[in-house]
This record gives structure tokens, sequence and C-alpha cells, in this order.
């Protein structure tokens, strides 16, 4: 039974089964279609000029060894001339129109990705290593863009130059022709075998690239530790053994393409030997054919060889690219873990009373982080978190600023439902500093700039004066301009802290969330930041956790969490009468003193 015309070219081209081989042409093609038509035109001029060179041979021959076709001489030499020219241009567009469109779908690639990126809640970066996405954004768009101009090359114009050099044979030669393709098919069987080895070498690879960048980055962000620890054994090992099997795999890869050639060789070396001896046998026994024809049907094979090497080591390198091709979907198709509502509503500027009702929450490891809590912050009034550590205090904040949905249970502002807002209009209404101060690396201005990007430098001036910022910023080397260098790297713990505070500050929000944003600060500027926050949490919805209770006396109502539960609520007045964990803790930090004073 015949099968079908894709079912036969499948099995000699299996990747054209590959469904993202066709969605990355469906997308990428379609995009930069005026480039490609641009360069296919030129490869079919191309390709068409290669074959018009073994065409021409037959009159360049004859024209200077049959004694009538002598006068030819200058037409053939004036068609010699064209066809070089023509293929020169033609080339020359080729190329500059297929590097337009592969740059064009690297920059598209590497947007689509960032932006999803952009757009994935907090749980999806805690799953996925930064260096994993690292690999994915930068390499694998690279991956798509190869992978396409391989296609269009060879498809195109290897494939057209092919068929014309073939039919130049045919032409010139046809019995000649048909015993010199026998041995094609022979070829695509041996191809067929590497293919599989390929795919499991890239992936490997790939992976072992992205350890590399884990080491570089770990040894970038860590490097205190690895000092202070004498990591730095431990750490070139683990780099020696990543570089390794790169160099591995690499070598693996390389071996697999470059065998496709010795057998192309090998190959093709026993077909044109097999053919001009047939030749020369052809061209004593009888004489209907012109020297310049059999010059032209075997400059034509010669020539019919390099394509054909071309696209029989296409699939390799196809191969070989769709391992970051599908690492690129694998990152485009992640479902988002966190979504905006499709029919969100703006959250416009209220009071700021938040409440919690009967929340509970975990972080997908199954183990319950906030247990049926309800609970409210006051519109305006400060409202403090204590507990023992890894009680779910953060994890509050991070629900508040909509980081995450609770898992049962409402958070509401101003009775609305956060989860039917719009992220920027959520975000609008709140200002947070955390318990890791994070510095983009710029200057001063623009680090604080990002709490209000339309502030102008009199109010970033105010807000650093207010958090107690200005001081130390004024003898920096530039002032507002100078650069804090990778997440703050050339500022003190207490400098990031006050930027933080000074960012939070412009911000202006009605509601302020306030992670232990005062633990870097020694005594004297916590008390100064602490008179500052006094200000901004003016009229505010504050909601602040700190370990050090001296931070909270000033808070209206004291929370304490335990075990994602709420065990106590109150003035502290009431918590301090109430003999329970507020008082416990209240005890342990402060009955010292109390003691020392009454001693
Ligand atoms: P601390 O006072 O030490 O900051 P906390 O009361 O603020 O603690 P949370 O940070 O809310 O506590 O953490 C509550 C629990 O949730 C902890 O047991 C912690 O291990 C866990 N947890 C926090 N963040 C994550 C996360 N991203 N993934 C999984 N578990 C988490």
């Amino acid at each position: 039974m015949a099968l079908k015309l894709t079912e036969k070219l499948a099995y000699v081209f299996p990747i054209i089964r590959e469904e993202q081989l066709w969605r990355l042409l469906r997308e990428n093609i379609r995009a930069q279609r005026h480039l490609y038509i641009i360069a296919v035109l030129a490869m079919i001029v191309v390709a068409g000029m290669t074959s018009a060179t073994a065409w021409i041979m037959r009159y360049i021959v004859d024209a200077m060894t049959i004694p009538d076709n002598r006068g030819m001489v200058f037409l053939v030499a004036g068609a010699v001339a064209l066809i070089f020219t023509l293929k020169g241009l033609a080339t020359y567009v080729q190329s500059v129109a297929l590097t337009r469109a592969g740059n064009r779908i690297v920059a598209t690639q590497q947007i689509k990705l960032y932006d999803k990126l952009l757009r994935q809640g907090v749980s999806f970066f805690n799953l996925t290593e930064s260096s994993d996405l690292l690999m994915r954004v930068t390499q694998s768009a690279n991956a798509a863009r190869s992978i396409i101009d391989i296609i269009v090359t060879s498809f195109v114009r290897d494939l057209l130059t092919l068929i014309g050099l073939v039919t130049v044979m045919f032409w010139q030669q046809p019995l000649l022709s048909m015993v010199s393709l026998v041995f094609g098919p022979l070829a695509i069987l041996g191809i067929r075998i590497l293919l599989r080895k390929v795919r499991a070498i890239m992936e490997q690879e790939m992976a072992s690239l992205a350890e590399i960048i884990k080491v570089i980055q770990e040894t970038s962000t860590g490097i205190r530790i690895i000092k202070a620890f004498a990591l730095e054994d431990r750490m070139a090992f683990r780099m020696n053994k990543a570089v390794r099997e790169v160099e591995k795999r690499s070598n693996a890869i390389a071996r697999l393409e470059a065998i496709t050639s010795p057998l192309m060789d090998t190959l093709s070396g026993f077909a044109i030997a097999a053919v001009v001896a047939l030749s020369a046998v052809q061209a004593f026994g009888q004489s209907n054919s012109s020297p310049g024809q059999l010059m032209s049907f075997v400059t034509a094979l010669l020539m019919a060889y390099e394509p054909a090497k071309r696209l029989s080591r296409m699939r390799v390198s196809i191969e070989s690219g769709m391992v970051g091709v599908r690492m690129m979907f694998g990152l485009l198709d992640q479902p988002e873990t966190l979504t905006q509502h499709p029919e969100a509503l703006h959250l416009a500027k209220g009071e700021g009373r938040i409440s919690f009702d009967q929340v509970s929450f975990d972080y997908g490891n199954g183990r319950p982080v906030l247990n049926n809590i309800s609970l409210a912050f006051e519109a305006g009034k400060t409202t403090a978190l204590v507990g023992p550590s890894g009680g779910g205090k953060s994890t509050i904040l991070n629900l508040i600023l909509r980081l995450y949905d609770p898992r049962n249970g409402t958070v509401r502002i101003d009775g609305h439902d956060i989860r039917l807002a719009t992220f920027a209009s959520l975000r609008d209404l709140i200002s947070y500093v955390g318990q890791d101060t994070f510095l983009f690396s710029a200057s001063v201005a623009e680090n604080i700039r990002f709490g209000r990007p339309d502030a102008t430098v009199e109010e970033i001036v105010a807000a650093c004066k207010s958090a107690n910022a200005h001081e130390f910023i004024e003898k920096l080397p530039k002032g507002y301009d100078t650069q804090v260098g990778e997440n703050g790297a050339f500022l003190s713990g207490g400098q990031k802290q006050r930027l933080a505070i000074a960012r939070a500050m412009l911000r202006n929000a009605p509601i302020l969330l306030l992670d232990e944003a005062t633990s870097a600060l020694d005594s004297r500027s916590e008390a100064l930041v602490q008179e500052a926050l006094q200000h901004l949490t003016q009229g505010r919805t504050t909601v602040v956790i700190a370990h050090r209770l001296s931070t909270v006396l000033n808070a209206d109502k004291i929370c304490v969490i335990e075990n994602g539960r709420l065990s106590e609520e109150g003035s502290i007045d009431a918590l301090l009468a109430r003999e329970g964990t507020f008082r416990a803790l209240y005890d342990q930090q402060f009955g010292g003193a109390e003691r020392r004073n009454s001693a």
C-alpha cells in the first residue's frame, strides 16, 4: 500500500513529526515573513546560478574543443561573468536578510520569555533555580534562531541547488546520473542511527551548562561565606566537574556531527569513482555525447556533493538545537501560578482597613503555615505582629501583598476581596520594607525613585531626611548619584535599610508593611528611624513585624502569631496583664533590664 507523502517524508526527516518544530516555524517565520521572502528569493537565485555554473561548463568545454563552436567563446565568457555576479549579489542579500530575521527572532523570544517570567507568581521563582532561568532565556532563544536558519538555508538553498544540479546531471547524462543516485539513500540510513544519540547528549549538556552558571552565581553572591568557611576547594571541585561534563558532552556531539562527514565522503567517493569510470567507458564506447556534456555532468556531480552533505547533516544540527527550543517552549507554556482575575477591578484608595477572614495557607508542600486565621488591621492604626520565629508573620504580609493566594478564606482591603482587584491598583496602596533589603544596581537616587517614579529630587531628599539617610548619602563620593553596586554591595546593612525605608516613605501609600525594617540598624540609628517611622505611620494602616519588642511598644494593637494561629490579640497593656506568650516574650526582653534597674 502506498504511504502518504507526509509519512514518507517523516521517514527521511523524522523531525517533521515534532510539533514544537512546527510551532517554532509557525510563530516566527510568519512574523518575519518579509525578510524570509527576500531571503528565499535570493536563495532561489543562488541555487539557480550554482546549477547554471555546472550547465555552462558544457559550452565552455565545447567552445574550446570543437572548432565549429569557437565563435561562442565571448558569449560564454559573458554568461560566466553574469552568473557569478548574480550569485554574489544574491548571496549577499540572502545573508543580510537571514541575519536580520534571526536577530529579530532572538530579541522577540527573549522579550517573550522575560514577560512570561514577570507574570509568574513568587512560588514559581521559589521552585525554579535562577541559573536555569538564565540558561533558558539566553541560550534557548539562540537555539530557536539557529534551527530556523538551518531549515531555511538547507530546505531552500541546498535542496533547490541539489535539485538544480541533479537536473543538469540528468539532462547531460541520464544513464550515469541514475548510477550515481543509488548511493543517496544509503547515506540517509546511516544518519538515522546517529540522531538518537544526539538528543540524549544535548539534554545532558544543557544541564551541565546550568550548573556552571549556578556555581558562578553562588560564588558571586556567597563570596563572603566561601572565604570565611574556606570553601574555595569545594567550589573549584564543583566547577571543575561541571566544566568537564560540558567538555565531554561537547566532544561527543562534535564526534557525532563530524562522523556524518566521512560517512558522506566515503559514499560520495565511491559514487564519483564509479561514475567517472563509467563515463570513460561510455566516452570510448559511443560518441554521441560531446566532451562538454560529460564535463558539465561531472561538474554538477561534484558540486552536488556539498549541498547533499549539508542536507544530511541538517538533521543532526536540528536535533541538537531542538533541545533548547523544547526548553524555551517549556518555560513559555508553564501555567502562571498567580494570575489577575479576568474581570479584576481597580481598587480605589480608601481608608485601608485590612481583614483576614478564616484564612488558611501553605506553600504548596502540604505543611500548613496559617491555620484558619481571622484578624483585622484597623484603618490608620499600627498593628504589630509578634511571636516565635517561623510562626507565619511574614506569610501574613505576603498574603496582603498578594504574592500568594490563600488556600482557604479571604483577604480583604476595605471590604474588597483582593483576588478581584488589579495587581497594579492593589500594590499602589501598599508600601513595603522587607527583611532582606533589595537594592537595584543603580544610583542611590534611582533606587529611591523606584518607590514613586514621578517623584522630584526635592521629594527624594525629603524622604531620605525623614529616613535618617540624607546625612550618610551626602558623604558618599557622588552623593545621590553614587552607584550602590550589585544589591547595594558598596553600602552597609544599616545604610541599605535606611534607603529601603526612604523608598517606602516616598511611595506615600495608605498601607505600610514593615517586616523587621529596622533590624540592621544600631541603636542610635534605630531610634532616629523609629522616630521617622512614627511620622510615616501617622494616619496609615501599618503592619509591623519586629522581634525586638522595643519597636512595637507604640503599636495600637499587638497580635501574637504562633504556629500559624492568632494566639493573643489586644493592646500592650491588655496583653501584659494576661500572663500569656506576649508577657513571656516581654519579660524575656525587658525583665532583666527592669531587675537591673530595681537593683
Ligand atoms: P521569622 O520571624 O523567622 O521571620 P515568620 O513568623 O515571619 O518567621 P514565615 O516567614 O511566615 O515566619 O514562615 C512561616 C513558615 O513557612 C516557616 O515554617 C517557613 O519555613 C515556611 N516558609 C516560609 N516561606 C516559605 C516558602 N517560600 N516555601 C516554603 N515554606 C516557606
